[in-house]
């Protein structure tokens, strides 16, 4: 059914750039075989998983949208690939990015941009589009994409589905190619909370192979994503609204969150408002980490091993990146800039977890404006503009999801839920007693 879903839409919506038909099918008669002879199968025995292509399955071609590793072929499986596919998830194919997943909009893939299957002609968001894509437009069950400053909730709240970055940590991130590696954390995309929370269930463990991985006893997340009913679930958890977060909001976006935040209090939720108060220091921080860890994680792109060196065929966002990065980590600016940016960091992650002992969770909107139109010129500064809210979580390493509030005019808006380390089973709290 997915096959044909994407064989009709696919050229439309460009989600996926490569269509994994054969070895689904097989995965898919496996699976069937083990039914019929009454053997166990796994926890997502059925399930339809899109990938993003910065993320290595063996014998794909995992090029992260840019021609630099055009002709890279997955020689593993990353962990989160070995854990899905162990509980008999299926892998349908990989789905476009903004190039090395540096940007907002999907449009700086080596392989045409994607288009917003809920509000068509203009950006799905990014830089995971094709993940948020896919499952918008009903391609596959769940999609699992990356999020170093966004990029799993921006498409979602621009597409209008459920995406979720867990706590730093929670998921290994090895096999995914490195943007900034201190803020990258892999995580799911789907239309229902159900399937975000068997996602998690699968990829949250430590790994041995990954120093980066939490020892965590995590929660069931299936069962509180099936376990939100009655008539005021949310008794009893206090959850902020922050006024600097609507301040540099559109208004007709500030209406959608104001009634979705309603909504929270009628589910039972004492609402507080709380100050926040390092908004304007949340762009300049990312980027500069984000410049200097780029920098750095692009060197072995040097044309030796991948084929291409990196600053002969990239596009424009990438190139800005690796130039700026390069500036900044010279000896001379030592403390000037980085140093800056870490002690910023600091502050930002001490403010919001100061303000998170008092209450369950933050929210707010995800995304400050709506999606443009495709091929509408923006400036890098107003590319970064739409990144604002979300480059917070992971400057912070807290867990963070966007959930469809609601609309405007038919293009939909994402409400932001935020919580402390490790709290990532309100966040699927909530977003359940919403749903
Ligand atoms: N838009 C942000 C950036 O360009 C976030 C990207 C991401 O989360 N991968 O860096």
């Amino acid at each position: 059914n997915y096959l044909k879903i994407i064989d009709e839409k696919n050229n439309e919506i460009n989600a996926f750039i490569y269509i994994n038909k054969e070895d689904a099918l097989n995965k898919a008669k496996e699976i069937d075989e083990k039914i019929d002879n009454g053997k166990k199968v796994g926890s997502l025995a059925g399930l339809v998983f899109g990938i993003k292509a910065n993320i290595n399955v063996e014998d794909k071609i995992i090029s992260a949208a840019s021609k630099t590793l055009d002709n890279y072929i997955g020689s593993y499986d990353a962990t989160v690939i070995k854990k899905i596919k162990e509980a008999d998830g299926i892998i349908i194919g990989i789905t476009n990015m903004d190039e090395f997943a540096a940007g907002s909009s999907t449009e700086t893939s080596m392989y045409g941009t994607t288009n917003n299957p809920a509000a068509l002609g203009r950006i799905p968001g990014g830089s995971s589009g094709g993940s948020a894509a896919a499952v918008s437009a009903n391609m596959c069950d769940i999609s699992i994409g990356s999020d170093t400053g966004g990029s799993i909730r921006n498409p979602a709240s621009h597409c209008g589905v459920i995406g979720f970055k867990p706590t730093y940590g929670a998921v290994s991130r090895q096999g995914l190619l490195d943007l900034a590696m201190s803020l990258d954390q892999i995580g799911p995309m789907s239309n229902d909370i159900t399937g975000i929370a068997l996602a998690l269930d699968t990829i949250i463990s430590y790994d041995p192979s990954e120093c980066t991985t939490l020892k965590w006893d995590s929660p069931n997340f299936t069962e509180i994503a099936t376990n939100q009913k009655g008539n005021k679930p949310l008794e009893g958890m206090k959850i902020a609204k922050c006024k600097q977060f609507s301040d540099i909001t559109d208004a007709e976006i500030n209406k959608i969150i104001d009634e979705s935040i309603g909504k929270l209090e009628e589910l039972g939720a004492k609402i507080i408002e709380i100050n926040f108060n390092y908004i304007d220091l949340c762009l300049p921080t990312y980027y500069l980490i984000n410049y200097v860890e780029f920098f750095s994680a692009t060197r072995k792109y040097d044309g030796r091993k991948y084929g291409h060196r990196i600053e002969e065929v990239c596009g424009d966002e990438v190139l800005r990146r690796i130039k700026m990065g390069s500036y900044i980590s010279q000896k001379e600016f030592s403390g000037k800039y980085y140093k800056k940016a870490l002690q910023s960091r600091s502050l930002i992650r001490n403010n919001i977890n100061e303000i998170l002992e008092d209450v369950d969770l933050i929210v707010g909107p995800t995304v400050p404006k709506l999606p443009h139109k495709i091929g509408e010129k923006l400036t890098p500064m107003e590319m970064y503009a739409y990144d604002t809210l979300t480059v917070i979580a992971n400057l912070a390493g807290i867990p963070a999801g966007s959930i469809k509030a609601g609309e405007v005019e038919g293009i939909p808006v994402g409400l932001q839920l935020q919580a402390k380390p490790l709290d990532d089973g309100k966040i699927i709290k909530v977003m359940a007693a919403l749903e």
